[in-house]
């Protein structure tokens, strides 16, 4: 039986919930949220983990990530990759790159992302295009390349994109229409794929994080210190989640326990989109 298909009703939980014997690509890998999830990927005994980062400008932080990794989960081989997932043809070589290197190719995380708080009235169409190139057309591109190796194999895929709740509500003060519509975007897409890949047995997913522990949001605190206390009362939890607390949701939907899962887009957020 291949370790891919459907659960049945003796599979033990532990089972359902293993990634034991899948490769799994992650784009943003090597920081934050993509790397949180490598660890918990690694935890749930995933056979190969291939980490992406934008440029060789990142490549010394992503090699010292997977050093982590192989250090702390050495059953998993680990393999890092520079690619610009808003660049097709990039995209879609590394992809196949490695499904060919690791033999195949399971679950696929779309985590990639940019954050822009430019105004609308003041932006430039340069910010506007970089942050769409990254945050929708990357996904898209990434998403793509990955059904198309799935489609070749004829395997079962996951493909799993990290959106935001940003592509559910309007946050304030801060300005963020244009990250904003790119995440509104993906969170579509994840829906529109999920109908048109069901055919070939690839099931995508979305998660939509909240405010998140990670230099993103560090970015953010250094421009709007004073809208920390807001931003925590708007968050019925009070809290900003930590990176961590993300890797159970990535593990299901990667896993066989999300067998009838597709479509979904999993609100992450201390109950923020609840008001
Ligand atoms: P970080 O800023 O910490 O990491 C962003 C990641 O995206 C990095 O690994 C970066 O690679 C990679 N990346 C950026 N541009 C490209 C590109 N052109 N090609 C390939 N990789 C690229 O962000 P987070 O971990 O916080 O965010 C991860 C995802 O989660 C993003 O999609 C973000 O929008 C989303 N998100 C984050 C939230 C938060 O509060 N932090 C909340 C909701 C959603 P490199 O290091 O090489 O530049």
């Amino acid at each position: 039986m291949s370790l891919h298909t459907a659960p049945t009703e003796s599979t033990p939980l532990s089972a359902m919930f293993s990634l034991q014997g899948k490769v799994c690509l992650i784009t943003g890998g090597n920081r934050g949220i993509g790397y949180a999830i490598a660890q918990g990927y690694a935890e749930a005994g995933a056979a190969g983990l291939a980490i992406i980062h934008s440029s060789s400008k990142t490549s010394s932080i992503a090699e010292a990530r997977a050093d982590e990794l192989r250090a702390a989960w050495p059953s998993t081989e680990v393999a890092v990759y520079a690619c610009d997932v808003s660049d097709p043809v990039a995209i879609e070589t590394t992809t196949n790159r490695v499904a060919a290197e690791f033999g195949r190719l399971d679950v696929v995380v779309v985590n990639a992302g940019l954050y822009s708080d430019a105004k609308a009235l003041d932006m430039a169409p340069e910010e506007a295009q970089k942050v769409t190139a990254v945050n929708y057309f990357g996904a898209l591109y990434t998403a793509q390349a990955a059904a198309r190796v799935m489609r070749a194999n004829g395997t079962p895929g996951k493909i799993i994109f990290t959106a935001s709740i940003n592509g559910h509500m309007i946050l304030r003060p801060q300005r963020e229409s244009i990250y904003s519509a790119s995440k509104a975007a993906v969170c579509h897409l994840t829906r529109a794929l999920a109908v048109e890949w069901a055919e070939y047995n690839i099931q995508v997913n979305a998660v939509s994080p909240g405010y998140i522990d990670t230099e993103m949001n560090d970015i953010m605190i250094e421009k709007y210190p004073d809208q920390v206390g807001n931003w925590l009362k708007d968050c019925p939890a009070g809290r900003f989640c930590k990176v961590w607390e993300l890797k159970g949701v990535y593990v299901f939907l990667a896993s066989q326990a999300s067998s009838y899962v597709t479509g979904a887009d999993y609100v992450v957020d201390g109950g923020h989109t609840c008001h």
